[in-house]
Formats: structure tokens, C-alpha cells, sequence
């Protein structure tokens, strides 16, 4: 056993001699030096960065998490993007046996925009301690009507000023957009968020459909949400799902409310007011307080989760 074992050594010490530390084998479908260029695949940088290969087109190929989308364009003087953000040039690129190669350099570039973009608050923000809770509508301006002929502006009150004093019993700084029947412009909204340095914005809806059987909740971020607004929508979602409702997920659209607000915002459109049994719900007042309470958890829970 020993004498043998002696021997492979003696094998392979006379193999790494003749072929150099980068091996007989080396060029680009190794991770190993050429040249001075060290490359490594695209299957494994995406490895090395915790992230997928989704697609792999012949102009770039997507890489992606949860939270994060680097494409790299493969051809001459293409670029690296990170979150649609251009971050470097690719370089220098090899093919070889269908296999993509490029620079080793591209790991730790890719890593800190990564890091900057997916988390940009966690070094600069600081709590201000204050949620604004905003109910949609109000005064000359109803919202939706439901199919039991209320209001959505009466709706989004209730369950908003709810939320705000059950904010306040767990010790959180709620400030309303408004607490009566009252008109506010959108931007006028937003601003209230924006001068306390919220560190969320929940605007609270109901919806309406064209089609009386659609149902269930829904939250909204902003397209260009950040990494907080995303995950105070999916902490909210995930309270909510503990109410009868359905879940519809959580969905992307630049409301005005959403895109003026500088810090965390979502809006959380709380069931269809044009289906009876939930327009029957919305009106109720006991399932408005399991409404208002599921909000007002997801909120401590990402406020928690955030401040700390
Ligand atoms: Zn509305």
C-alpha cells in the first residue's frame, strides 16, 4: 500500500513538472493562467455569485437571483449590467467547446454592484422611526363604487385608520395622509412620506374588474422598486395571506403615489370591491380589523427586519 502510494506521487510530481503549475492542459476551458489572463466560465462565475443562468442568447447571456439581473453582452466591446446598470466592459472573451469564457476579474465587479444595487439602504439609511399611511381617495373623489353601492374612498379610511392606531399600539410613529373624508392630489401624498423620511409608504386601496368574479388582494411596487420596497410588499403579502383573501401576488406599475415617494413605499389593493362576497367582506368591520392587522404586521415585521 505505502509503496504504491509513494509511487502516484512520484507520478504526479514528474507530471506538474514537465507540464508547469498551469497543468499540460491549460488554455481557456481551464481556470488557470494564460498568458497573465485568468478566465473562468459563465456557468461558473455564475456559481461563484450565488446567481442562475436563466438565458443564454447569441448576443448576451442573463444571469439571475431573487433579486438581482446581470447580463453580460458577448460580443466585441459589449458590457457587463448589473440591474440594468452598465457596471464594466466584458473584455476579453473565449469560446471553446461551446463552453463561454471570461475574465476572472469580472467576479469581484460584478459582487460590489451587485451589493450596491440590491441593498443601496443599508449603509446610508437611517430610521426615522415613521410609517405614512395613505387611504386612497377621498372627498370629490371616490375611487371605485362596489357592488353594494359603497365607496372605495369609505373602505380605504377604515382599514387605513386601523392600521394606524394598531401601528401606533406597537410603539411605531403612524402618520395618515388623511383621517377624514378629504381630496389630496397624489403627489401631495407622496410628499407627506417625503418630509417625514418615512421608512415605508403604504397606500391602501380596494379594486374593481370589469369582471364580478375576479378576487382576491394584490400589492403593488413601483417598476424601478427598490430592494425595502420589495421586501415590505412581500412581508405584507405574506401577513395578508393569513386573511381569507386570495393572493394575486405581488405586481408592478408606476402609480404615481409609488414613484413620488423617495423612500420604501407599496399599495396594497386589499380585495375587488365588484365581487359580492368580497365587497360583502370589505364592508364588514370585524374583517376589516383582521384586514388592518395583517397590514400593520407585515409592516413591524419589515420594519423590524430593516431597522436592525
Ligand atoms: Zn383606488
Amino acid at each position: 500500500m505505502h509503496i504504491r502510494l509513494t509511487l502516484k506521487l512520484l507520478l504526479l510530481t514528474t507530471v506538474l513538472a514537465i507540464g508547469g503549475c498551469g497543468g499540460p492542459y491549460a488554455g481557456p476551458s481551464d481556470a488557470g493562467p494564460v498568458s497573465g489572463y485568468e478566465t473562468v466560465s459563465v456557468s461558473q462565475l455564475a456559481g461563484l455569485l450565488g446567481l442562475r443562468v436563466v438565458e443564454t442568447a447569441s448576443t448576451h447571456v442573463t444571469l439571475k437571483d431573487s433579486t438581482n439581473t446581470v447580463m453580460i453582452f458577448t460580443y466585441t466591446g459589449g458590457k457587463v449590467y448589473v440591474n440594468a446598470k452598465a457596471v464594466c466592459d466584458v473584455g476579453r472573451l473565449d469560446r471553446t467547446a461551446g463552453q463561454l469564457y471570461v475574465s476572472k476579474e469580472l467576479i469581484s465587479q460584478i459582487q460590489s454592484a451587485m451589493q450596491t444595487s440590491a441593498r443601496p439602504r443599508t449603509s446610508t439609511w437611517k430610521s426615522s422611526g415613521c410609517v405614512v399611511i395613505d387611504a386612497g381617495h377621498g372627498g370629490k373623489d371616490p375611487g371605485a363604487t362596489s357592488c353594494l353601492g359603497y365607496y372605495e374612498k369609505t373602505v380605504n379610511l377604515a382599514v387605513a385608520s386601523k392600521v394606524a392606531s394598531l401601528l401606533k399600539r406597537s410603539g411605531v410613529r403612524a402618520i395618515m395622509t388623511r383621517s377624514n373624508d378629504t381630496f389630496i392630489e397624489l403627489e401631495d401624498r407622496a410628499e407627506i412620506a417625503n418630509r417625514y423620511g418615512a421608512d415605508l409608504f403604504v397606500s391602501i386601496h380596494a379594486d374593481s374588474s370589469p369582471r364580478s368574479s375576479t378576487r382576491g388582494f394584490t400589492i403593488y411596487v413601483a417598476r424601478s422598486a427598490s430592494w425595502s420596497s420589495r421586501r415590505a410588499a412581500s412581508a405584507i403579502s405574506k401577513s395578508m395571506s393569513r386573511t381569507d383573501l386570495t393572493k394575486r401576488g405581488i405586481q408592478k406599475a408606476d402609480y404615481r403615489v409609488l414613484v413620488c415617494t423617495k423612500g420604501p413605499a407599496v399599495l396594497v389593493e386589499l380585495g375587488y370591491l365588484s365581487n359580492h362576497s368580497e365587497a360583502g367582506m370589505l364592508r364588514n368591520s370585524s374583517f376589516q380589523n383582521r384586514l388592518a392587522q395583517a397590514v400593520s404586521d407585515g409592516i413591524t415585521e419589515f420594519l423590524g427586519r430593516n431597522i436592525l
